[in-house]
């Protein structure tokens, strides 16, 4: 069968042959993969609707399609199993846990979420928790909050640490969930007592039971009056948690995070679950893995992320990647601000010493060189890019193609901040300013860390706002920016850049004009001056007519002329700028001479719509 020819650009015919592309590529690279022009395969996805330039990154379902109108299978890579291939390629894999020698396996403690309804006492409870560490008062120092933290407790004479993720929630469980992580062992739900199971309360506990996750039930704030805990037992039944009281297997602890009554109980419900339910070991003996609890930029110290170690036994100096940051461990700090050497399963560490802030939820794993940490980085800031810039594209269909093809106006952002997770959520929540579909809003840069000379580089390139989210430029950039003009602006909070930024893309808008009638006029007789030409000797019949303002002529109620002007205007002998209602007067529209009697002037201006 000969090649199909589309807009004269020959496109080669697949056979039902597989391809494979990473999420976000474009049909350069598309083309590249199946030996076609980049433009053919343009001009292919345009005739199904889609334009799209060639460098461009495509969304799936995009891609597909054309795959399957060019008859091409395309398998888009999604960004686990391209990290996997990528780790792959180092002969590395992540959670894997391989060893034979069961010298390797320890015990290790484990790892508690707690969640629950706004205002059931999540925050109370981690805060009294944390003083129920039994070798509190050896580890000195005031507790700082790094994300997560481990105590100390005793069960049946025996020491055995518990370590809880300090951010309580479902945000941050499923946030990481979301990204594969599972870091959460046992998950405990806080009910109050003087209150009862509210959305939130199943909300959470649904988010446990599909991560199959167990579940311990603190019925919180007993100190009360009103405490009802029976209650809460009896209304959590129907959502499959029986107590163990009652004949089922779920452990309901009744506890006061005010009075910190019960908490030593919830400690070892904690365990026994854990024993009961949980193989919980690790081997201590492989090269550590993990997940990043938390990152941010410190002023002092540079980028400090929170990892919590699961496989392997993570030690300074090791080289680390973790997401798209990398680097070598230069010091590893427990929640007391202590320097360890290492730190085993389950141990939540401060590392400082990355060259930026990987995200919440983002794994980590140590590699044999700094070399090897940088490239899987790169590779993986590269692929993130890729990404973001597809999920990012506005997707334009023939029936907008006149719009589309009225310039798009477009306002590029870089957003830094001082944390990951600041510069996500404000980057969400600018992608969501919906001005006009002429007007498009897209990041180039975001990052964590003050704005550096670079960042204003990449600003001097386009027409950028630099946004600094608590953070403020550096040095060399705040001259480079000063003599070049770029717009820098900071931020404390979040809704004020978004306001701005609104209101920035609304100046982007071409202004819409409305017309506002001004008055109407009649024309009696046709008058000839000369160097004037005709003027119409009218009577006005509505409102005003005003001198140079627009006008249109009616004939038997069709418009003969329009976009007139009415050049001149008089009483009498004597040159007027408006004319009322009810008098006479003459009007000339310039060069335009066709007017006659009985016509009707009507005139109007066009005032700018102010917008929504
Ligand atoms: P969160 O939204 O679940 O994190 O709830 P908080 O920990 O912020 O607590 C909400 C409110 O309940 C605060 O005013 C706490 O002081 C109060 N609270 C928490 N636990 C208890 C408790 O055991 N007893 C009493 N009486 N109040 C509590």
């Amino acid at each position: 069968m000969a090649a199909p020819s589309m807009g004269g650009v020959s496109l080669p015919r697949g056979n039902g042959q597989t391809v494979r592309l990473p999420r976000g590529a474009s049909l350069t690279d598309l083309a590249e993969r199946i030996n076609a022009e980049p433009a053919a395969l343009v001009t292919a996805l345009f005739h199904l609707g889609e334009m799209i330039t060639a460098t461009q990154s495509v969304n799936d379902e995009t891609l597909q399609l054309l795959g399957a109108e060019i008859g091409w299978v395309i398998q888009v890579v999604s960004p686990e199993d391209e990290d996997r291939e990528l780790l792959d390629t180092f002969d590395l894999t992540f959670g894997d846990e391989e060893s034979d020698d069961e010298d390797d396996w320890d015990i290790r403690p484990p790892v508690v979420t707690v969640m629950g309804h706004v205002d059931h006492g999540k925050t109370k409870l981690l805060d009294a928790l944390r003083h129920a560490n039994v070798a509190g008062k050896e580890a000195g120092g005031i507790t700082q909050h790094i994300g997560a933290y481990q105590i100390i407790t005793e069960l049946e004479g025996n020491e055995r640490p518990v370590t809880f993720i300090d951010t309580p929630g479902h945000e941050s469980f499923t946030a990481m969930r979301a990204r594969g992580a599972k870091v959460t062992d046992i998950v405990v739900l806080v009910v109050a007592a003087d209150d009862g199971v509210m959305p939130q309360t199943v909300e959470a506990l649904n988010h446990a039971q599909a991560a199959n996750v167990p579940i311990v039930v603190a019925v919180n704030k007993i100190d009360k009056e009103g405490a009802n805990p029976a209650k809460i037992r009896q209304q959590l039944t129907e959502y499959g948690l029986v107590a163990e009281e009652y004949g089922g297997d779920t452990m309901f602890v009744d506890v006061s995070a005010t009075t910190r009554q019960g908490l030593d109980d919830l400690l070892s419900a904690i365990l026994l679950t854990a024993d009961a339910s949980l193989d919980l070991r690790a081997n201590i003996g492989q090269d550590p893995q993990g997940v990043v609890i938390e990152g941010k930029l410190d002023k002092g110290r540079g980028p400090v992320a929170t990892v919590m170690v699961q496989r392997g036994t993570l030690r300074q100096g090791d080289s680390i990647v973790a997401g798209d940051a990398y680097g070598r461990v230069r010091s590893l700090l427990d929640e007391h601000g202590n320097k360890l050497k290492e730190a085993l399963p389950a141990r939540p560490v401060q590392v400082v010493g990355l060259t930026s802030v990987p995200r919440a939820g983002d794994t980590f794993l140590v590699v044999e060189e700094d070399r090897i940490a940088r490239q899987i980085a790169d590779r993986r800031q590269a692929r993130i890019r890729n990404a973001q810039n597809a999920s990012m594209r506005k997707r334009i269909s023939l029936e907008d193609l006149d719009a589309a093809l009225k310039e798009t106006r477009q306002l590029n952002l870089i957003i830094k901040g001082d944390n990951s997770g600041t510069v996500e959520a404000l980057e969400e929540a600018l992608m969501k300013i919906e001005v006009s579909d002429d007007i498009a809003l897209r990041v180039i840069h975001r990052g964590v860390g003050g704005i550096t000379k670079s960042d204003i580089d990449l600003a001097l390139a386009d027409d950028v706002i630099v946004l600094g989210f608590n953070v403020r430029a550096e040095g060399q950039a705040t001259e480079l920016a000063a003599r070049e003009g770029v717009d820098v602006r900071y931020y404390t909070v979040i809704y004020q850049a978004i306001e701005e930024i609104e209101s920035a893309l609304k100046g982007m808008l071409k202004p819409e004009y409305e017309e506002v009638q001004l008055g109407t006029a009649e024309v009696r007789e046709v008058f000839r001056v000369p160097k004037i030409g005709n003027v119409a000797g009218s009577l006005v019949r509505s409102g005003t007519i005003v001198r140079n303002s627009k006008a249109r002529l009616v004939r038997d109620g069709a418009v003969v002329a329009d976009n007139l002007t009415v050049e001149s205007l008089r009483r009498f002998k004597d040159d007027a700028t408006e004319v009322r209602e009810g008098y006479e007067c003459g009007i000339g529209l310039g060069s335009f001479n066709d007017i006659k009697a009985d016509d009707v002037i009507q005139t109007f201006e066009l005032r700018e719509k102010p917008r929504a």
